[in-house]
């Protein structure tokens, strides 16, 4: 357990799951009265990249978590956890908390595939994700990324990170939405990755009822202007799901757009076949 300061519960559960993405791979997700944020990367400027659009962080209510599923600079990006102060709660994968702590993070809690976490009215499982553990190059800290699926009230979100395709996908039962990664800051994305084709082949596997793509369309290199292909991955997505079958699985919204999925439909998702004679 650590220092690690758990959400204290005590928030009435609400059935409804209200997500907005704040761009590249930035969730805010509430669920069950409890604000989870994933991978902060809200600057304008990152590294060699820049962002197409703002994100007024200060109008950002503050997370009860984050979560970070790698340690590559766009995913575990200091200055954009820095908005939210020194004492917000942090979950890293195992071997990325360290650094947070010599940043001055006090509230940094390490996971690992297969791991669970409860935070309140939430559990959040670890789960697995394919994808490089090194921070870049030149730097010494690794950790292996992963994946999490967090479950509270009567819903479930699963947030990838980055990753290719793994077997895994397919073992999970009742994903309600998937915030599935499609694209990156380039023209194209390599392995380790999912392009709107695998990420189609995912929707295969994982079968959630709702999918937001997300990973795609905020930050490109800077010196290319307003690239052409900043929107291609969102068009090619909706092809690919709809020639699989899966086209009205996707909820498109650009980045600052939010998504709100509202009780009744999570509850007529909860009919419990078994009771069926
Ligand atoms: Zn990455």
């Amino acid at each position: 357990m650590g220092d690690f300061e758990p959400y204290a519960a005590g928030v009435p559960p609400a059935r409804s799951v209200a997500v907005r993405w704040l761009g590249h791979a930035s969730v805010l997700i509430e669920l069950a009265g409890v604000r989870v944020l994933t991978d902060p990367a809200l600057t304008p400027r990152l590294a060699h990249l820049r962002r197409h659009h703002a994100i007024d962080a200060t109008a950002i209510e503050p997370p009860d978590v984050i979560l970070i599923s790698h340690v590559h600079l766009d995913h575990l990006h200091v200055p954009s956890l820095r908005l939210f102060g020194s004492e917000v709660a942090t979950i890293v994968p195992a071997g990325a908390a360290a650094l947070l702590r010599r940043k001055g993070f006090r509230n940094v809690r390490e996971t690992r595939a297969g791991s669970s976490t409860e935070l309140g009215p939430l559990t959040i499982d670890t789960v697995p994700a394919v994808h490089p553990s090194s921070r870049g190059p030149h730097s010494r800290i690794a950790a292996d990324a992963v994946g999490y699926i967090v479950r509270g009230g009567d819903a479930v979100v699963y947030f990838p990170g980055d990753t290719d395709l793994f077997d895994e996908m397919g073992t999970w039962d009742a994903i309600d939405l998937a915030l599935l990664p499609i694209g990156g800051w380039w023209r194209t994305v390599g392995e380790g990755h999912l392009d709107p084709s695998r990420a189609a082949r995912a929707v295969e596997l994982i079968d959630p009822r709702h999918v937001l793509p997300v990973h795609w369309g905020t930050y490109s290199p800077i010196g290319l202007g307003r690239p052409a292909w900043l929107n291609t991955p969102a068009e090619r997505f909706r092809a690919e799901l709809d020639a699989a079958g899966t086209g009205d699985r996707l909820r498109l919204v650009t980045p600052g757009g939010t998504l709100v999925l509202p009780p009744v439909e999570w509850e007529t998702h909860r009919e419990p076949a078994e009771d069926t004679p």
